[in-house]
């Protein structure tokens, strides 16, 4: 099995390799995750280190006071190799770069950008980008923060945002929220680049959270604020566009992240495994555990084969659908759950054990499978796209090596699916079930489409999860559950309906404030 050679010929292959370098040394010398999540924070000097590099703005171009002016090929390896150190500080400079600073630096008024990307660019400053509301997650448009235009052009903005990554800590914030008009009639969505004095706005709770513990996550609450008009990024009607924007430069450095997180899960498999003796000798050599290790192993290719086709389309300004960063963002966080379930087994009782990177590991890469769109929506956003012809999808595959041979393949399943149907059926009378295998087989198939010239190991272990796909699919029955009450009812008479009335920590009375 070859390694293939990966991002060589681009433009800034020398200096993302220094970085690289410098990256591994720092982190051999001045990061320790196991402190990052018990104190539930990213150290000051690490901030101001990454800062003074110029990592927190690594795209920011050298006009706005950018300091690596990253191509896509080098903004990737950075995440992937910062993954492979720690994810939480991934997930800090991720959202800092693709969620935060981007929208300024695509849409951003030269006015913005002037006020923000320098400081953005040197870590003075960071970004947060918040969309999620209570009724609105893995469904962005039920959103029901309002943005009600004044006569002057201002924007009266009320409502609330929940798991904002970073946004107590950042300076700028872009929001999404509906338009209004004056009148109080919808105008689509807007998106407003939110200063942090911002009167009106308060920073509300932290989201205690299962990983990622060394980033912040927390409500944001708006008061009929009243924010300038000069906040408006782009089109006050573009909000969605730019939230689409950001969601896909959001999820092609979750893959990133994801393959660097893959490969560090990797490594802690092939150490242990080299030096762990059982029953039949060492772990490593055992045929079982060799069969985990090589589809951790194909997966962690895979995925860096599939990061660099988008990032290199990208840096080439060739532009990709949708659906291929969706893709690649839900392949990368199901190879990566699976490779660390995969690692936790093989590791055994240390695998489970608190003071082993693994544990630690899994706890941050958990959410990957959930935020940017959780897989499932991802899988029928996908499923959606092919049922209703797959354009411009289908035409991006048709190109990629094999392509003809994959869109047969995807024609296939579909006429399995379609022939349950009428022929008049409309898209919402279709199974999400059914749009969620469709889905997934477009996502499969494009990463077919990707590995197709590599090496037969590779392609293998493509073909294998392609087949069972193909059995799910031709195989797939429908289930019927009772309704939710009379389920919840059977398991009550099962276990009960247990709600813990045990007095917990100590609260104190409130005559220690002001
Ligand atoms: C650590 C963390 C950081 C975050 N950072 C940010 C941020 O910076 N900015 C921001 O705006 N948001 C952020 N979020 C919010 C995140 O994007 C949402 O949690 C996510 O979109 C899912 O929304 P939800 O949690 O409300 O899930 P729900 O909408 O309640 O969905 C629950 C589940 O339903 C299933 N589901 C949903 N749709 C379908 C479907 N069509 N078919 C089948 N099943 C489906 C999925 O399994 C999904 O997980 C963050 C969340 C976390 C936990």
């Amino acid at each position: 099995m070859m390694m293939p050679e990966l991002f060589s010929n681009t433009p800034d292959a020398e200096k993302t390799g220094e970085l690289l370098a410098w990256l591994r040394d720092y982190a051999s010398r001045h990061v320790n995750s196991f402190l990052i999540d018990r104190r539930c924070t990213i150290p000051p000097h690490i901030v101001l280190d990454l800062g003074n590099k110029g990592v927190l703005g690594m795209q920011v171009p050298e006009e706005w006071g950018g300091r690596l002016a990253l191509s896509h090929a080098g903004s990737c390896q950075v995440l992937r190799q910062l993954a492979g150190i720690d994810l939480a500080l991934t997930a800090f400079v991720g959202v800092n770069n693709h969620l935060g600073t981007r929208p300024l630096l695509r849409f951003g008024s030269a006015e913005q950008k002037q006020r923000y990307l320098p400081q953005l660019a040197s870590g003075r400053i960071l970004a947060a980008f918040a969309q999620t509301e209570p009724a609105a997650g893995a469904n962005p448009l039920a959103m029901t923060s309002v943005a009600r235009a004044c006569p002057d052009g201002d924007f009266i903005l009320s409502g609330e945002k929940w798991w904002s990554g970073l946004a107590a800590w950042a300076g700028v914030i872009t929001v999404i929220a509906r338009h209004q008009d004056s009148q109080g009639v919808n105008r689509g969505y807007i998106a407003l680049a939110i200063d942090k004095e911002q009167p009106g706005m308060r920073q509300g709770e932290e989201a205690p959270t299962m990983g990622m513990r060394g980033m912040v996550q927390n409500k944001i609450h708006f008061d009929q604020a009243r924010i300038p008009r000069a906040a408006v990024l782009g089109s006050p009607y573009a909000g969605l566009a730019i939230g689409n924007d950001t969601m896909g430069a959001g999820r092609l450095a979750i893959a990133a992240a994801c393959s660097g997180a893959i490969w560090r899960t990797l490594q802690l498999m092939v150490q242990y495994g080299g030096k762990r003796r059982i029953a039949s000798g060492l772990l490593y050599q055992n045929q079982h555990t060799q069969y985990v290790i090589h589809n951790t192993w194909m997966a962690a290719i895979a995925l860096d084969m599939l990061v660099e086709h988008i990032a290199l389309h990208l840096d080439q300004e060739q532009a990709l659908p949708s659906e291929v960063f969706a893709a690649a963002k839900l392949l990368a966080s199901e190879l990566l759950w699976t490779a660390v379930d995969a690692a936790g087994q093989l590791l055994g009782g240390r695998g489970y054990c608190d003071n082993n990177p693994l544990s630690q590991l899994a706890r941050d890469a958990r959410v990957t499978r959930i935020f940017e769109g959780p897989s499932e929506t991802l899988s029928v956003f996908l499923g959606q796209s092919l049922w209703q012809g797959g354009h411009p999808m289908l035409s991006h595959l048709g190109r990629l090596a094999g392509g003809n041979a994959l869109c047969g393949g995807l024609a296939e399943l579909q006429t399995t699916l379609k022939q349950r149907y009428p022929d008049d059926v409309r898209l919402e009378e279709v199974s999400a079930r059914h749009l969620l295998l469709l889905g997934q087989a477009l996502a499969w198939a494009t990463l077919g489409g990707i590995v197709h010239d590599g090496d037969a190991a590779l392609r293998g272990w493509w073909q294998e999860r392609w087949d069972e796909l193909h059995r799910q699919i031709f195989q797939d029955k429908p289930v019927l559950l009772p309704e939710a009450a009379a389920l919840e009812h059977m398991i009550a008479s099962r276990i009960g309906r247990v709600e813990q009335g045990a007095a917990g920590e100590e609260v104190l009375p409130n005559l220690l404030h002001c």
